[in-house]
């Protein structure tokens, strides 16, 4: 097999990696049997990447090395925006029906941490591969790393592309055809449409070659799906990708605050220890604890619905938070929260059993006493309190949800 790794050929202001893949998959596909076209995305929190962070691979059952490798660098070379001080594309071409473990363990490091080109291309020199590098390469780490993607948790992609003519300009996707084919197939296929925002999510925003991209979890399903959708302009071609988006493989579970490494995504079970924040710009903060240490979970503005549900936390509050840090990790910003255990009773001063008024502190450590009655109590006593919400995970609307986030119903179906 040929494994064929490309990466970081776009641009804010135009193109896509998947373009270049569905071009280079027309050219390769007229030869060669191209058994999987993979669409991965990486570590969401690196700074200098385009908002997706996506990589591609094709696998190839065979072919010619040599042919391969000349078609690939001709169209990555044709259509990179090499221009954009940010594009730095990466090939990477692996022959070899196994993939190796260094590859492997070097995607989830690419998914989950900061890694450097040379790392990458320590890993190539190391077990002879193939690679080529524009400008500074940095597109390498993202072959690379497409070429190692333990894709055991998948879901699919279906990408419409436009005629070259419309790129740039506005979409014409009907929407109630959008909304349609989502009450049809949801949750076979999700995150088409934010009814909460009333926002079509199928089309991106952006100037690239893209028209739309349905995901679900089967490519019979995204089939069924796109020939529901009411397209005016002329589709270009169409594309499945087998890809790692909403698998939730980004996090990375640890038990230890100290151990959140600077953009990361993590996993990490907490205690909450404040009651939350709302600070300016309408964004809720809440302090929570490992036991050891203190971090703060953010619920950002875009996040939306979900702030009200983080609003209503409470101290002593047992949870697994999901979410993401920057570069100083001293807070979390949320993306799921899974309520392990409410803090269904507070401490009250004791009531007097003769007039059922609420006792007076006698000072502190000594206990409380009815000014009226002079009866005592030692203690102060737990009283229920009503919480508004319950013991489950809770998640970002679509709209504010990160490609590599799994959404809550597809651990359902
Ligand atoms: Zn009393």
């Amino acid at each position: 097999m040929i494994f064929i790794g490309i990466d970081d050929t776009d641009s804010n202001k135009g193109m896509c990696t998947t373009y270049i893949a569905a071009l280079l998959y027309e050219k390769l596909s007229k030869r060669y049997d191209v058994i999987e076209a993979r669409l991965i995305r990486l570590n969401p929190n690196i700074p200098y990447k385009t908002r997706g962070n996506a990589a591609i691979c094709l696998v190839l059952d065979n072919g010619c090395l040599n042919y391969v490798k000349d078609v690939t660098l001709e169209i990555v070379k044709r259509y990179s925006r090499i221009e954009d001080i940010n594009t730095n594309p990466g090939i990477v071409i692996y022959e070899g029906d196994d993939i190796p473990k260094d590859f492997v363990d070097f995607y989830y490091k690419a998914l989950r941490e900061v890694v450097e080109i040379s790392y990458a291309e320590f890993l190539l020199k190391k077990h002879n591969v193939l690679y080529y590098k524009i400008k500074n390469g940095r597109g390498i780490i993202g072959a690379l790393a497409a070429i190692g993607a333990d894709l055991r948790n998948k879901t699919f992609e279906l990408i419409a592309y436009r005629k070259e003519e419309n790129w740039g300009k506005p979409r014409k996707i009907d929407r109630k055809s959008v909304i349609m084919m989502d009450k049809k197939t949801f949750p076979f296929t999700f995150n088409n449409y934010d009814y909460e925002n009333d926002r079509v999510l199928i089309t991106p925003h952006t100037p690239c070659p893209i028209l739309y991209g349905i995901r679900g979890v089967n490519p019979e399903i995204l089939k069924l799906a796109s020939e529901m959708i009411i397209s005016y302009e002329e589709i270009e071609r169409i594309m499945i990708y087998k890809t790692n988006q909403a698998t939730d493989s980004h996090y990375l579970e640890i038990s230890r605050i100290k151990d959140i490494k600077p953009y990361s995504s993590v996993k990490i079970r907490l205690k909450i220890i404040d009651n939350p924040k709302i600070i300016q710009g309408g964004h809720i903060i809440v302090k929570a604890t490992d036991g050891y240490d203190v971090i703060y979970l953010a619920a950002y503005e875009p996040t939306k619905s979900f702030r009200k549900i983080i609003k209503e936390l409470r101290a002593n509050d047992e949870i697994i938070a999901y979410g993401s840090v920057k570069s100083y990790p001293n807070t979390i910003n949320l993306e799921k929260i899974e309520i392990l255990k409410l803090n269904r009773y507070k401490l009250e001063n004791p009531r007097c059993p003769i007039c059922n008024k609420k006792m007076e502190s006698i000072g502190r450590g000594k206990g409380y006493r009815c000014r009226k009655c002079k009866t005592f109590s030692k203690e102060k006593v737990p009283v229920l309190i009503d919480r508004r919400i319950e013991e489950k995970v809770y998640q970002v609307p679509p709209s504010a949800m990160r490609h590599l986030s799994k959404p809550i119903i597809l651990d359902i179906i």
